[in-house]
């Protein structure tokens, strides 16, 4: 299902190929990205949309980035727990990370059986504040395993990491507390998530000559009081400008905005695609977005 409001236009989704793990590289197709939206909802989940979560996948490659209220249930429509190759979290706001404490459940405690701990790429001190929230006594000793669930890596502004066929690069953002930007290259698509933030020349460096950016429009308008720490949706159409983004997706639309005044909004500032990415829609992200706006 495409996003309900929009300017854009999506190719199908191209079915996965049948390769071998480790033979992607000898594939001759590049193949995009794969973008599911398990919620988008800011700051607490709807009857009909869980907080933010997405879930991106790429030649049998599926990264959780964010772990929003409500997301752990639709992620598993398409990939179960013990399938994930890992988990990125943008920050520590419970909107983007409150499902990793059931995770954690379903991790130690269910019938989901890994190899090894799930990898989990989050700011620094994700750990001991789950543990501070699972753990059930006050004894340091029975200190909840959250490294038993999870194996842990804490982001700082330019990581970047390999996890099947995709690279992921975060970037320290501008939200009031630490808080990152990801961006994903596949051989054939690249995707940047703001995450949370204001716009911040980091997040415009990070989305240079990306083929999709899924950016926040949180606000409806400038702050009366106190920094700026999200971006209106005249903001994301300023920042998909600024980085040459080939197509703009508004997500974590704010609570004073309607999805279709978000996209109409940045869509009077910004020529290319402009598309919600709403709860249950999926997009593929690939040279053809840049194609279309070029
Ligand atoms: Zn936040
Ligand atoms: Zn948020």
């Amino acid at each position: 299902m495409q996003g309900s409001f929009g300017t854009g236009t999506t190719p199908a989704a191209r079915p996965r190929p049948q390769a071998h793990p480790g033979c992607a590289d000898r594939l001759a197709t590049p193949e995009p990205l794969q973008l599911t939206v398990l919620g988008s909802a800011s700051p607490y989940p709807r009857a009909d949309n869980p907080c933010s979560g997405y879930l991106v996948s790429h030649r049998g490659t599926r990264i959780w980035v964010d772990a929003g209220s409500g997301t752990l249930g639709p992620l598993q429509e398409h990939v179960p727990l013990a399938d994930l190759d890992a988990v990125w979290i943008s920050h520590l706001h419970a909107d983007h990370c409150a499902d990793l404490l059931t995770a954690y459940y379903g991790l130690l405690f269910a019938d989901v059986q890994r190899a090894a701990p799930l990898p989990l790429f989050a700011p620094a001190g994700t750990a001991d504040r789950l543990a501070g929230f699972l753990t059930n006594t006050a004894h340091p000793s029975q200190r909840s395993p959250v490294e038993s669930a999870f194996r842990i890596t804490e982001l700082h502004d330019g990581h970047q990491t390999v996890v099947g066929s995709l690279r992921l690069t975060s970037r320290a953002v501008e939200h009031g507390m630490p808080a990152f930007a990801l961006r994903v290259d596949a051989d054939g698509g690249s995707l940047v998530y703001s995450g949370d933030t204001a716009p911040c020349p980091a997040l415009t460096q990070l989305a240079g000559g990306c083929d999709a950016l899924l950016c926040e429009a949180d606000s409806a308008g400038e702050p009366v009081d106190g920094e700026k720490v999200h971006h209106t949706p005249e903001d994301a159409a300023a920042t998909a400008l600024a980085s040459r983004a080939g197509r703009l997706l508004l997500t974590h639309v704010g609570p004073f905005l309607s999805p279709a005044e978000a996209v109409q909004r940045a869509a009077d500032r910004y020529s290319g695609a402009v598309d919600y990415a709403g709860p249950g829609s999926s997009f593929t992200v690939g040279a053809a977005d840049r194609e279309a706006a070029s």
